[in-house]
C-alpha cells in the first residue's frame, strides 16, 4: 500500500498554532503516509526537530532560507551544524537564493551562506532542500562550484523552464511539485511535470502556503496533496496509485531515509 510523502511543509508556522495537533492527527486518514518538516531560520530549527520529534511519521530539515541569511555568523551557524546530530534530520534545508523580493538579504551575502551550507552538505553527507526564485543561473552555477551532483537533494517549488529542469536534473536533482501545478496559468510547470521522468518528481504542500485549485485562497496542508497527485497523473496520462506510489518510493530515496517494514 502507497501513502502520499509530502516531502515539503512548514507546520510549525503560525497559521497552525490555532489547530496545529488537530490538523496533523487528521492526516494519516487523508492517506499522508510521511511528512518533512522544513525549518528556514534559526528559531525554526528548534520548532522543527520538536515537531519530528512529536510524531514518528515526521522528519527534519534543518538549514537557513536566503530570506534570513543575516542570522547567519561563524558562530550561529553551529547552531545549524549542530541540528544535523539530530536522529530526526534528513536534510539541510531550505538553502538557496531568492532575487524576487527586494528586500531580501544582498545576493552576495545569499550566495556566500547557500554556499556555506551546500559545504556543509557535502562534508555530512545530507541531500539538500533548495528554494530558488528569480535566480536559475546563479542556482546552477553555485552548484555546479559546490559538489551539487555529489550532494543531491531537491529543487522545492520548481517555478523555472523545461530546459532549466534538464540541467538541474542532470545534476542529479528531484523537482518537487506543489499546489501551483494545479492552477490554469502553470504552462511551464505542467511542462516541466510531464517532462521530467517520473522517478525524480517529488510531491510538496509548502503549507500553509501554495494552496492547490480548487480552494487557492485557503491554508493548505498535507491532506490537499491528492488535488497535486490528480494533475500529475492527468498530465502524464497515468493512475494516481502510480503517481502516489513512485513518488513515496523517490521521496524515501533522495532523504536517504530507510523505510520500516
Ligand atoms: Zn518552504
Amino acid at each position: 500500500m502507497a501513502y502520499i510523502f509530502d516531502t515539503h511543509a512548514h507546520y510549525d508556522d503560525r497559521a497552525f498554532d490555532r489547530d496545529r495537533e488537530e490538523v496533523l492527527s487528521s492526516l494519516s486518514a487523508a492517506g499522508i503516509g510521511h511528512v518533512t518538516n522544513i525549518a528556514c531560520d534559526l528559531q525554526s530549527i528548534r520548532t522543527t526537530l520538536d515537531l519530528a520529534h512529536r510524531y514518528p511519521w515526521m522528519y527534519a530539515a534543518v538549514g537557513v532560507h536566503p530570506e534570513y541569511a543575516e542570522m547567519l555568523t561563524e558562530e550561529s551557524f553551529g547552531i545549524v551544524r549542530d541540528a544535523l546530530q539530530d536522529e530526526k534530520t534528513a536534510a539541510i534545508g531550505e538553502i538557496g537564493l531568492d532575487y524576487y523580493w527586494k528586500n531580501n538579504p544582498e545576493h552576495p551575502t545569499q550566495r556566500y551562506w547557500f554556499a556555506r551550507q551546500l559545504d556543509l552538505a557535502y562534508e555530512t553527507g545530507f541531500p539538500v532542500v533548495i528554494h530558488s526564485r528569480d535566480a536559475a543561473r546563479d542556482t546552477a552555477d553555485i552548484l555546479k562550484a559546490h559538489h551539487g551532483p555529489d550532494i543531491g537533494g531537491v529543487i522545492h517549488c520548481f517555478g523555472y523552464s523545461k530546459e532549466m529542469a534538464r540541467e538541474f536534473l542532470n545534476m542529479g536533482f528531484y523537482i518537487g511539485i506543489g499546489g501551483v501545478v494545479t492552477y490554469k496559468n502553470a504552462r511551464k510547470l505542467k511542462e516541466v511535470a510531464e517532462y521530467a521522468p517520473l522517478d525524480r518528481i517529488l510531491l510538496e504542500t509548502d503549507c500553509p502556503y501554495m494552496a492547490p485549485e480548487p480552494k487557492r485562497a485557503a491554508r493548505n496542508d498535507s491532506s490537499r496533496l491528492p488535488f497535486v497527485v490528480q494533475m500529475i497523473a492527468e498530465i502524464r496520462g497515468i493512475s494516481a496509485e502510480e503517481v502516489i506510489r513512485v513518488t513515496e518510493d523517490n521521496a524515501f530515496r533522495m532523504y536517504r531515509i530507510r523505510r520500516e517494514e
